[in-house]
């Protein structure tokens, strides 16, 4: 029996975990369940999961959701102590980091240095701190799997034993796939219209608000192929992100000998977190099988980094190094979410993020402490500048 914390229960990867685990009551027991302020939601999930831990990170929300469940042998704890706690206690096996944004960084560090199996969505938190996440895992034992649709997949075509180690793989190339996002065959004047509601009705994943937006506007492509130099210790010259449209291949592996391995599924995230739940083994995960017949043909395309600069401010950001990434994703939150509160029009999101990546010194991301410093820094700039350019 496996006990499992849940980071971001409420949400789209937190509800696909619970499906998967909902499975297979004889493999995994919740034991903590984490939301931010969905009370009502929480306390549905508590009545099913029965975990022994329910984490509000906003207090006022906690004492509601504790209100809300007397008949419950459920505790309640609220903040960021209580998220750190029910990710580090000894008492769970593995945590599914589904928080979005930065705020997830701190109770997914406190799963890796426990020493946990780390199931990694919340990619914003290895963007923020790519080399001080890696050692801690690599100090702590972790064992870090990733979920992501793209990097589950690159893991399941690597050697489990050579994900960190592409030379000795005879690993060549990652070719990183990308549906494109809903505004693939937009163009740059259609760009500047678009509504929130357009840019969350992605063609082929239903997936929250924020990752929608960062797939429209490509960062999100950008922010995987940071997470995939930190996890694949690699450089973004050996990934070439593919634009294919129809979402069933999920990443692909080259080697030295010509060989490209795919991994192909349907668009449904419960696979991955199967994957990364039951590994090595293999569960069923609800997912309806593949019909290639149906689907008949795979196209790929280049990436347009005109009208999509954001994929090239992620790769610059690497390159630049230090807190560059941090910074990078500090403005990127910060203008999806003048976007999505409909202050900021979609083609400025990219404008933001420049100017606050050209404003900002990058220094050694050499501490937490430095980085959330950056992270702070590059919010409070990002803004005045959404300011000056609210719509
Ligand atoms: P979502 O918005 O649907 O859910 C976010 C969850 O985080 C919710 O449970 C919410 O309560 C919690 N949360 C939000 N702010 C918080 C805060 N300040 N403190 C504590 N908890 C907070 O997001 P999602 O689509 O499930 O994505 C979650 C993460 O997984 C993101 O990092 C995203 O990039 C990644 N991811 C998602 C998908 C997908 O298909 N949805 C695919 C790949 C990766
Ligand atoms: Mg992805």
């Amino acid at each position: 029996m496996r006990h499992i914390t849940i980071l971001g229960a409420t949400g789209s990867i937190g509800l696909s975990t619970l499906d998967v685990i909902r499975r297979h009551p004889e493999r995994f027991r919740v034991h903590a369940l984490t939301a931010c302020t969905r009370v009502e939601d929480m306390a549905i999930l508590c009545r099913e999961f029965q975990p022994v831990y329910a984490v509000m990170a906003d207090a006022n929300a906690a004492s509601q959701l504790a209100d809300a469940i007397p008949e419950l042998p459920t505790t309640v704890l609220s903040g960021e102590s209580g998220l750190c706690q029910v990710a580090s206690s000894g008492e769970v096996d593995a945590v599914m980091a589904a928080i979005v944004g930065a705020a997830g960084l701190p109770p997914t560090l406190a799963a890796v240095r426990a020493g946990k199996r780390v199931l990694l969505a919340n990619k914003e938190a290895l963007v923020m701190s790519g080399r001080l996440f890696m050692d801690a895992v690599a100090e702590s034992g972790a064992e870090l799997l990733p979920i992501d649709s793209e990097h589950n997949a690159i893991f399941q075509c690597m050697p489990a034993d050579r994900v960190r180690d592409p030379d000795g793989a005879g690993i060549t190339r990652i070719l990183l796939t990308a549906s494109g996002g809903p505004f693939r065959e937009h163009t740059e004047d259609d760009l500047k219209s678009v509504s929130p509601a357009q840019a969350c009705a992605h063609p082929n994943w239903s997936m929250g608000q924020k990752i929608s937006v960062d797939s429209a506007t490509l960062m999100n492509k950008g922010l995987e192929l940071i997470e995939a130099c930190w996890l694949f210790n690699t450089e973004p010259s050996r990934i070439e992100v593919h634009v294919h449209p129809e979402s069933i291949i999920h990443s692909m592996v080259e080697y030295a000998d010509g060989s490209v391995l795919a991994q192909l599924g349907s668009p449904d995230m419960r696979t991955p977190i199967a994957n990364g739940l039951a590994w090595p083994e293999r569960i069923d995960a609800g997912v309806a099988p593949l019909d290639l017949f149906s689907i008949g043909r795979f196209h790929f395309e280049r990436p347009d980094m005109d009208r999509f600069p954001c994929l090239r401010l992620a790769a610059e950001a690497f390159q630049a190094g230090g807190t560059a990434p941090a910074v990078l994703n500090a403005a990127n939150e910060e203008a999806v979410a003048a976007f999505l509160a409909g202050d900021l029009c979609f083609t400025d999101i990219p404008v933001i993020i420049e100017r606050t990546l050209t404003a900002t010194d990058v220094v050694s991301a050499d501490s937490f402490e430095t980085i959330f410093a950056k992270d702070a820094e590059a919010r409070r700039f990002a803004r005045e500048q959404i300011q000056l350019l609210t719509v």
